[in-house]
This record gives C-alpha cells, structure tokens and sequence, in this order.
C-alpha cells in the first residue's frame, strides 16, 4: 500500500516514510467506507453468481448500461448521432465481448483512459456430441476450457448454461442448475476403496480430460427395441423442454460451470467465495467504476470486458482480433468530424490503459512458491500492480515503463486507494499472461492491475472483500485522472 511523506520535527524522516511495507489495509480503513467494502461486494457476489459466463456477462453488462443512459454505439452510427463530452455508449461484440466508453472533455486524439478485464473462466465445454450410453448411464461428453487442474471438477455439483442455435437462428437460452429445486449434474470419482493404482498416479494424472464426463441420466424408454434406451429417453425430454434434437448440439455452445451462488467466506464475512472472480471481479468493478463517475472525466473512459482470455484471446471476441481497435475507430469517427487513420493511431498511443486481470495472492499453506520478501501480493492489502508477468526471465512479459508506474502510484495514493506489488509466485516457478501486451502493441502504456485471489482457477475462488473495493476505487480514480 502506499505510503504518506510524514516528516519528524526535526527534519529526519521517519521510519514509516522511509519503508514501503505492505500492509493490512483493515485496521486504517474509516467506518463509513467499512459499510462501503461490504455493500459493495454484496453487490459482486449477487453478480457473480447470476453470470457465469461470458454471454452472461455480456447480457447483464447492456443491462447495467442501459440502465446508467449508456446508447449501443451501433445506434449511434446509425442514426449518425455525433459524440461529445458526457456521452455514453456501449459496443457488443457477437453477445460476447463488451466495450463502454463514456466522452472526456479531451479531444479522442489525446487518448483513453482504458480498463480492461476478460469475463470469460475455466470450465467445461460439451463436445459437438456431448450425448453418449455406456452401462446404462447417459454421460456427457466435455472437452476442458482454460487452465484447470482436473481433480478439482469431479464430485462437485454442476450446472448447465449456453445456448443452443438451432437451422433458421432460432436462439435457446439454457440455464439448468442454479435454482434450488433445478436438478444439476455431476463427473462421478473411484471410491477411496478402489483407488490403489488412482492414488499412484501423479496428481496431474489422477483424473484425465477424458475422464470428465458429467452424468445426464439413467431411466431407459420402455417402448423401444433401440439400443441405446436411456439416451432416447433423454433426447425425448429435450425435445420436450426445448424442442431440440441431437443434431442441435452442432450449433450449441454448453458450459459445465460450479453449481450455486458465490457466497460470504470466514467468520467475519471478510472475504468471496466465488466461481470465476477470474476475472469477473475486474470486470464487475472495472465496469461500476465506470458506471459510477461522479462528473464527465477528462479523458475519455472505456471499460473493456473481453473473452477468449483464459486460451489465448484468439477468435473474433478475443483480444488479440482487431474488435477493440475498430471500437475506436468507430468512437474517433463519432468524435470528430475529421477522421482518418492518423487520428486514430495518434488515440490509440496516446491512450494508458489498466490490464485488469488478477494476480496470486501469498498462500500459507503453499508458500514455498511465493515470491520472497515481500514480492508476493498479500490478502486485504489491496490493488495489485503487476510490472510484468510472463515466465522464465519475463518472457511474454509486457514489462510496464517505471514513469507510468509512478503516475499510477500518485493517482492511487491521492485517492487514499491501498494498492500493493505482485508477481506470479517465485523465479522460475511457473508463469501467466493477460492481455496487457495485446494493447501495448498501439504504443500505449499498460500495466497489469487487479485483486489478488487464492486458489485461481478452482472452481471456488477465494477474494478479499477490501481488495475488491479497492480495485472499484483504484478504477474509478484511474479513469477521473
Ligand atoms: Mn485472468
Ligand atoms: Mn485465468
């Protein structure tokens, strides 16, 4: 967190301004804004618990949009709607990726001031045919999205959503799971009496891809010389609920995702509990601290919420397409009256931008992986600014500049935001990416920013309420620089 420049009376400074400690930002955090930590993040957890993915995300973020005055920019281009300052509008990219701006009072030629998160996480994908029989069982089929580690899915309730298209572009909206009285599904593990050559295996290799199979039912249909008798059964009830047969699992995009609400963790309800706050909780405060700006910014302000993040931000909803910079240039165009390719280059370099993603925090019981000497990012000790990610000697790394670093360092400090440093783990442990480098190709300033979280990539997840207030604030006070 950052530190205040105290000096004594006699001119020394003090020890507290000469060390940068990271510290527990509960003890010095005022009252009033103790109530503001927990408000807002019932806030978060109702959010994270009603999307979970990255349609979801898409959907409530036009809804929460719509609802601050935000126009869809297709609108705009439309009916030829011209931007000034105030303004506010909302780009969807194919119901997936979301992009926000509201219009500074700056020329769009001096840039954005930018934060971006991704709003797709770790699951699983049903196959093209998830549907199959074996002993009498109906399982479905799923091939593993992001980084998981297997052994985590298994024995765990399981709920279904996505959507299925069927010829003609008819669009079914599926969500099974999430009400209580909703069945849910589960992928099945040996029991411990069986599990001799299992429990040899690495833990890596304990459970395989393969072996997640979630299972979908077991009444067979008793009027059918069909071999497959309970298949047909469920392909009946499918066509009942949904009018789909198993043809339109081609054109369908299904996600297993943990069952169940985000919830209060710990005895004090300090902290989330939580499927995807990677990275739904830069997302979900990255898109508030845009949706609360107290006046019309200076710089104009994007929120980015992307896709694709978790395999690379490859595809035409991820990252590394052109989606954003067309987003601008469509916004530079609306601006002003005058566009051309050098106006838009000159917005995009002269652009800084927030890679909102989050970071490991120090695990106790793994902390023979942390970064030493206070190089690891800590929980309620606020914001963590990563300078670089990437692994083995920073490779992939975007590496932010120290000048930029120091401008976010004043803008946090000036409004009382505790923030910390992070990286992921120690040397040569392991590694990540974000999509900071994608955006650092336009000539941009970029640096990785966001809340810490324990077990990253589980299907519970595990944040700090005050660094998730922390990263609203850090945002919003980002944006109104
Ligand atoms: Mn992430
Ligand atoms: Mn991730």
């Amino acid at each position: 967190m950052g530190t205040t420049m105290n000096e004594s009376e006699s001119g020394a400074k003090s020890s507290a301004s000469l060390f940068f400690k990271t510290e527990n930002a509960w003890p010095t955090l005022p009252d009033a804004e103790r109530d503001s930590v927990f408000a807002f993040c019932e806030d978060y957890r109702r959010f994270l618990s009603k999307v979970k993915t990255e349609r979801e995300a898409h959907s409530e973020g036009v809804a929460l949009a719509e609802a601050h005055g935000f126009l869809s920019l297709d609108d705009a281009i439309a009916t030829g709607t011209r931007l000034k300052p105030g303004d506010k509008v909302y780009a969807g990219v194919a119901d997936k990726t979301l992009l926000l701006a509201v219009i500074g009072h700056e020329d769009i030629e001096q840039g954005m001031r930018i934060v971006g998160g991704h709003t797709d996480s770790p699951r699983l994908d049903l196959k093209p045919r998830p549907l199959y029989e074996d002993s009498g069982l109906v399982l479905i089929d799923t091939h593993y999205y992001g980084g998981i580690k297997k052994y985590q899915w298994v024995t765990i309730p399981l709920a279904l959503h996505g959507v299925i298209t069927r010829k003609g572009g008819e669009r079914i909206n599926v969500c099974i799971g999430e009400s209580p009285e909703d069945p849910v599904f589960v992928i099945t593990d040996l029991l411990p009496h069986l599990g001799k050559n299992q429990g040899e295996k690495k833990l890596n290799e304990g459970i395989t891809g393969e072996e997640l199979n979630a299972l979908f039912g077991s009444i067979p249909a008793a009027d059918t010389d069909e071999k497959e008798k309970v298949k047909l059964n469920i392909l009946r009830l499918l066509h009942e609920r949904y009018g789909i047969d198993e043809c339109d699992f081609t054109s369908a995009e299904l996600e297993l995702v943990p069952a169940g609400a985000a919830r209060d963790l710990g005895f004090d309800r300090s902290m989330l509990l939580g499927y995807g706050h990677d990275d739904r909780v830069s997302a979900y405060t990255g898109i508030r601290a845009l949706l609360d700006l107290p006046d019309i910014p200076k710089t104009t302000a994007m929120c980015i919420l992307t896709d694709k993040e978790e395999i690379g931000s490859v595809g035409a909803t991820g990252m590394y397409s052109f989606l954003f910079e067309n987003v601008a240039a469509e916004i530079v165009n609306l601006c002003r009256s005058d566009y051309s390719d050098l106006i838009l280059r000159r917005c995009l370099k002269h652009s800084k931008m927030l890679s909102a993603d989050v970071n490991a925090l120090h695990d106790p019981d793994f902390a023979d992986v942390s970064s030493p000497h206070n190089n690891m990012a800590q929980m309620n000790c606020g914001l963590v600014v990563t300078k670089y990610v990437g692994s083995k000697g920073k490779s992939g790394s975007n590496d932010a500049r120290s000048e930029y670093i120091a401008e976010l360092r004043e803008i946090f400090d000036t409004a009382g935001v505790s923030w910390q440093t992070g990286e992921i783990g120690k040397v040569d442990q392991g590694g990540g990416g974000t999509i900071a480098f994608m955006l650092a190709r336009y000539g941009m300033d970029v640096v990785d920013c966001g809340v810490g979280v324990l077990s990253m990539h589980a299907p519970w997840e595990v944040v700090g309420k005050l660094d998730v207030y922390m990263a609203y604030k850090g945002y919003q006070a980002f944006y109104r620089a």
